[in-house]
């Protein structure tokens, strides 16, 4: 899900963290070659990121699973009792 950031903050390891608009925070590392993210070292350009998105795995996490209310001829749900 992707959320824009509203802002930083720094954790305790010095890692930065994305403040995003749908309330979660998510880490934001440069660690090549896995992670390239040069722009989140400097102020400036973590600035420039702001209200841009970034993909939200909490969120992703959250989105209810579409619930098979529709419908009623599903043979599993008419077997329960
Ligand atoms: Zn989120």
């Amino acid at each position: 899900m992707e959320r824009a950031i509203t802002g930083w903050s720094c954790d305790e390891h010095g890692d930065w963290v994305a403040h995003l608009v749908c309330g979660h925070r998510q880490h934001v590392r440069h660690n090549p070659p896995f992670q390239e993210r040069p722009w989140v070292l400097t102020a400036a350009s973590r600035e420039r990121w702001i209200g841009r998105p970034l993909g939200c795995r909490l969120c992703d996490e959250e989105t209810p699973e579409p619930r098979g209310e529709v419908g009623g001829d599903s043979p599993c749900l008419a077997s329960v009792g």
